[in-house]
């Protein structure tokens, strides 16, 4: 499986950032043919994104509505991702979980929209430090799989996302042995839920990698590739993480359903 390793820029950036990207896009093509790479934008960038990456890395959107299009001002559809030129979506992120109060039934609700327009669906998961020390965390993933991920979803349309929510934007990293435990568990829940194509779907780590972690975070079994929120926005650092994946067989990345436009 190739490493995919997904950047997070948030509520970051302004045109003049785009530079990053370039750089990005310039150096992963150059030096790293055997690693899929994805930065997620405010909305905002994603169409001069992609005219900048031009082709060398994807791009997509931080979230999407569930809905095709109406009165849902200020909202943006997976439809319209798509047709700014994104390939994927992150859906049901912590921060929207927590400062949208967002519901498993919602994100959902996202991935099955990011599904219908063709996007690969980034669905987040993970527990709070609190459930952490409750010796719940386990549990919890597997309730917010069962509720977050659609059935029918395949590898090709979807990749998990585990961000424990007390190692995000905290310095703070789970031991190894803790990322296995639950990489492992994530894996047996989506292999119930979904059948051979759980076996498939890959499964990211995210919460303060940064070049440094990388390596390591990234040899672990289980670890399809990392998510990175503040690392990703300096193109430095998110090709050093990059450069940290273990090499596998180059080949063409695709999108989910392919391009329309
Ligand atoms: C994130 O927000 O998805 C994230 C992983 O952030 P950071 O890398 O900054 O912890």
């Amino acid at each position: 499986m190739r490493p995919l390793v997904v950047g997070n820029w948030k509520m970051n950036g302004l045109a003049e950032q785009l530079s990053e990207i370039e750089a990005m896009a310039i150096s992963v093509k150059a030096t790293l043919p055997s690693v899929d790479a994805l930065i997620c934008l405010p909305a905002t960038l994603i169409a001069q994104a992609v005219l900048m990456a031009t082709g060398r890395i994807a791009i997509g959107g931080e979230d999407c509505s569930a809905e095709i299009c109406g009165a849902f001002t200020g909202d943006i559809s997976a439809e319209m991702l798509m047709d700014a030129g994104a390939h994927a979506v992150i859906v049901g992120h912590s921060e929207r979980r927590q400062q949208h109060a967002e519901t498993d039934a919602v994100v959902a609700a996202k991935a099955n929209a990011a599904r219908r327009a063709g996007l690969l669906a980034i669905i987040c998961i993970g527990e709070t430090h609190s459930q952490r020390l409750a010796g719940t965390a386990l549990s919890v993933c597997a309730r917010q799989i069962t509720g977050s991920v659609p059935e029918g979803m395949t590898a090709s349309n979807t990749v998990i996302g585990y961000e424990p929510l007390w190692a995000i934007g905290s310095d703070e990293v789970p031991t190894h042995s803790q990322i296995m435990q639950m990489h492992a568990h994530i894996r047996a829940c989506l292999t119930q839920r979904l059948g051979a194509e759980g076996q498939k779907v890959r499964i990211l780590y995210g919460g303060s990698v940064k070049p440094s972690s990388a390596d390591a975070i990234l040899r672990l079994p289980q670890v399809g590739g990392v998510l990175v929120g503040g690392a990703s926005l300096k193109a430095a650092d998110f090709l050093a993480i990059c450069r940290a994946a273990p090499l596998a067989p180059a080949h063409t990345p695709t999108r989910p359903k392919e391009q329309r436009r």
